[in-house]
């Protein structure tokens, strides 16, 4: 007899961990430490089972039968480092954590340029720190561009000088991308196998199953997803996917 698979993946996107802070253009990108703890506990208790990034990828087309959750955290703040990473490790859980390989130990130019909020970002020896401990580092671009709007020559720059700068970082190959502001068109994603990477995610709400492997959708957690509306919102991916059950 076939067996029925009613399982759901889905992959979580984190930006700056800590009390929203209204000032900021992205307010809502804060999530709570506490917050975050609670979203764990609550999908522990929910029958959800935090993976990784690549057990989600490995496991071919077809829906899990357990519903599989995994974190990924886009822009690689301080604050992820500093509140989120250690609640993960108390959960024996990791994450994948896509560096803008040009900021490292800097700060956020790309949305300070652009009026808001400075956020320190993670140095090299706790990016590095963070992949030996297990957590998969990806890469974010050089410059967090808007590689929509670059010529074929930057955007071969973008992708693979900063694939390059974060394996000197971490000694291990870099295999996964994030694209910056979620864009992402045919071009980009042709530049982005042509650097050898095996999977990129994107922002477009959705589950991963069913997805292409360079166009992983995921569910953005923002400060107010509370247990049920986490909830909410995952079952939102799900209709986005396609998934009625
Ligand atoms: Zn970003």
């Amino acid at each position: 007899m076939k067996k029925t698979l009613t399982g759901t993946d889905v992959v979580l996107l984190y930006h700056r961990i800590g009390r929203p802070k209204l000032s900021s253009l992205v307010a809502g990108q804060y999530v709570a430490p506490w917050l975050l703890k609670s979203e764990l506990n609550y999908l522990a208790a929910n029958n959800w089972s935090g993976v990784s990034l690549a057990d989600i990828l490995d496991r071919g087309k077809a829906s899990p039968e357990k519903n599989r959750f995994a974190i990924t955290f886009d822009d690689a703040y301080l604050s992820a480092y500093e509140h989120a990473c250690p609640a993960l490790i108390d959960r024996n859980m990791s994450a994948t954590i896509y560096v803008v390989s040009g900021a490292i130990g800097g700060i956020n130019e790309w949305d300070s340029r652009a009026g808001d909020q400075c956020e320190s970002i993670m140095n090299a020896a706790q990016i590095r720190e963070l992949s030996d401990a297990g957590f998969e580092i990806g890469s974010h671009t050089i410059t967090h561009a808007h590689l929509t709007d670059i010529s074929d020559e930057q955007l071969q720059q973008e992708v693979t000088d900063s694939k390059n700068a974060i394996e000197d970082i971490i000694g291990k190959e870099v295999v996964s991308f994030s694209y910056p502001y979620g864009n992402f068109d045919e071009r980009i994603v042709a530049a982005v196998k042509a650097a050898g990477y095996q999977n990129a995610v994107s922002a477009k709400l959705g589950v991963a199953g069913l997805s292409d492997i360079f166009e992983i959708p995921r569910v953005n957690v923002r400060w107010n997803a509370f247990g049920p509306l986490l909830m909410r919102k995952i079952n939102r991916a799900r209709k986005a996917s396609g998934i009625t059950h």
